[in-house]
């Protein structure tokens, strides 16, 4: 069955055609500046070549509408006609606690996403937008709605609660819930396999590091801590996010630069993390691994101070299983930076880690990156969050 996969944003729309029985991705592609001027799709089929194409794309209708006329274009598509896309997998970012799992999506399901609009303002309603869009546009085909947050959703109290008044909790639900968990079950999952162990007897911490970062802790096949929190703000310093800071700094900034809390947010969001902290420089791994090896303080402050917060999570994830058995690095970072694994490692010999640099060097495999005497396995593991919906998807609607 070919499932097509979305991952609609505001103003951006990712997609991904998958055979679920070759696991193998036949097309994929992107929408961007949906809604703005200049609107743009780019199109990959597998082994072809890449197309842009500059068209109007006034709302996410057209978008989808696009994309479909991509995939079954006679010359360049994939597929004879739509009758061949057997079901629809939507990311969708946040699910409160009312989605512990993957569902099919009907009127009741979108209500309940939209319930959840509050704490994910910027994407669940993009989200709806896409799912809208596609029902619209292929009314018969099935569609399932895969979370962000539902992997998280098995945290104990005492990992997803926050020291505020309990009121909040009660009245806006306001708690920790993690994201990137697709990302987090995949890699998991992935990790015991490859070393051909049962997924339930392991105690595994993920480091996903990415634009946006996160690491979680999964014990006996379910997550019992990640870092982030109410929002994808909190935890490991980030792209341009600044993860955990004492909430007092916002006051304090608030006061010294005459900003209100919108604007403080902002600073939070978009000009913090490695970016704010290298000086502005980049918040591209690429280039402050050159500027650190080139001796660029600003670049050698950003690593080391990136690292050491992977590193303490990793921890007190340690501390929260009681112990653990592989550590893997996955997304952009954490499957391209050589020196970030090794640079997060070096704070890890309480744990008996030992890198076998060789390893550590190769790229884009499953691969395990410890020395065989390590007491603690640490491997990289490409994430796939298509594939990981796409699966999801095919799951229910079988
Ligand atoms: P993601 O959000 O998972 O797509 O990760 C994107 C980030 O991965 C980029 O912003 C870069 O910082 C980082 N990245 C991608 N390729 C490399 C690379 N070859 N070396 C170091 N960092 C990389």
């Amino acid at each position: 069955m070919n499932i097509l996969v979305i991952n609609c944003g505001s103003s951006s729309l990712k997609f991904q055609l998958i055979d679920s029985e070759t696991e193998k991705c036949i097309a994929k592609g992107i929408c961007e500046r949906i809604g703005i001027e200049g609107s743009q799709i780019t199109y990959t089929p597998a082994g072809g070549e890449k197309e842009q194409t500059v068209t109007p794309m006034p709302d996410h209708t057209e978008a989808i509408r696009l994309v479909l006329e991509a995939l079954t274009n006679e010359k360049t598509g994939v597929v004879k006609s739509l009758d061949e896309i057997g079901a629809v997998g939507h990311r969708i970012v946040h699910g409160g606690e009312k989605f512990a799992a993957s569902t099919i999506i009907t009127d009741e399901v979108m209500k309940a996403i939209e319930e959840c609009n509050d704490l994910a303002p910027l994407h669940n309603p993009a989200n709806l937008i896409g799912i809208n869009a596609c029902k619209k546009l292929m009314p018969a085909t099935p569609m399932v709605a895969v979370f962000d947050t539902a992997f998280h959703q098995t945290m104990p109290e005492e990992a997803y609660m926050y020291g505020l008044p309990y009121e909040y909790y009660e009245k806006y639900k306001i708690r920790r819930y993690g994201f990137h968990g697709t990302s987090h079950s995949y890699v998991s999952r992935k990790a015991a396999e490859v070393l051909d162990k049962k997924y339930e007897d392991l105690k595994i911490i993920v480091c996903h590091l990415g634009n946006g970062a996160s690491v979680s802790a999964v014990k006996n096949g379910k997550c019992v801590d990640t870092s982030m929190g109410l929002t994808p703000l909190e935890g490991l310093i980030m792209g341009t996010r600044s993860g955990d800071i004492d909430p007092a700094i916002m006051e304090f900034i608030a006061h010294k630069e005459g900003k209100d809390i919108d604007e403080i947010m902002t600073v939070l969001n978009k000009k913090s993390g490695v970016y704010g902290l290298s000086n502005n420089l980049s918040s591209d791994f690429r280039d402050l691994e050159d500027g650190y090896n080139r001796g660029d303080e600003h670049c050698i402050r950003t690593m080391n101070t990136y690292c050491y917060r992977v590193a303490k999570y990793i921890g007190s994830y340690v501390a929260a299983m009681n112990g653990v058995d592989v550590i893997c690095f996955t997304a952009g970072i954490g499957e391209n930076a050589p020196l970030v694994r090794s640079l997060v490692c070096e704070h890890l010999g309480f744990l008996g880690v030992s890198i076998d640099e060789d390893a550590n060097h190769k790229r884009g495999e499953e691969i395990a990156i410890s020395t065989p005497d390590s007491k603690t396995t640490v491997m990289v593991i490409p994430t796939n969050e298509e594939l990981a919906i796409a699966r999801e998807t095919v799951s229910l609607v079988k």
